[in-house]
């Protein structure tokens, strides 16, 4: 990585060793316990760089904060309604759905990210105690 700081380095290694698709807040919260003195615009600022070069995705999420994933393995997510834990998913490339985007539009597909939305086991659970 070219001219990377500490932040850079603080957030890409907890996005890397998280599997919990942190938003920005939480990144946060996380890089500020070993470097108190960053600030939430530092955090965003890293952030759009490590993005824009491709060591980290963004998720955008509908109605919904930002996440960050640290994988860059091909794979989608899945989003609790409730809670807002997100999952990954790694069955099923869309191969036949990225055919059919080309032919249909007439663009050429670089990327697709699926998000399903749906309930999380716990909050399943507490649904049907409540
Ligand atoms: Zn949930
Ligand atoms: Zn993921």
């Amino acid at each position: 990585m070219i001219r990377s700081t500490p932040q850079q380095r603080a957030i890409l290694e907890y996005l890397q060793g998280s599997r919990a698709h942190p938003a920005a807040d939480m990144i946060y919260e996380h890089v500020r316990q070993d470097l108190p003195k960053v600030s939430m615009g530092t955090i965003y600022r890293n952030l759009e760089n490590l993005v824009r070069d491709g060591h980290i995705t963004k998720l955008d999420m509908p109605g919904a904060q930002k996440r960050y994933d640290g994988d860059l393995r091909a794979h989608h997510h899945v989003r609790c309604d409730l809670c807002g834990t997100i999952a990954d998913l790694f069955a099923t490339e869309p191969t036949q759905l990225a055919k059919t985007a080309e032919s249909e539009t007439g663009f050429t597909i670089h990327g697709c990210q699926i998000l399903f939305s749906g309930l999380c086991s716990s909050c399943q659970k507490q649904s049907a105690e409540a």
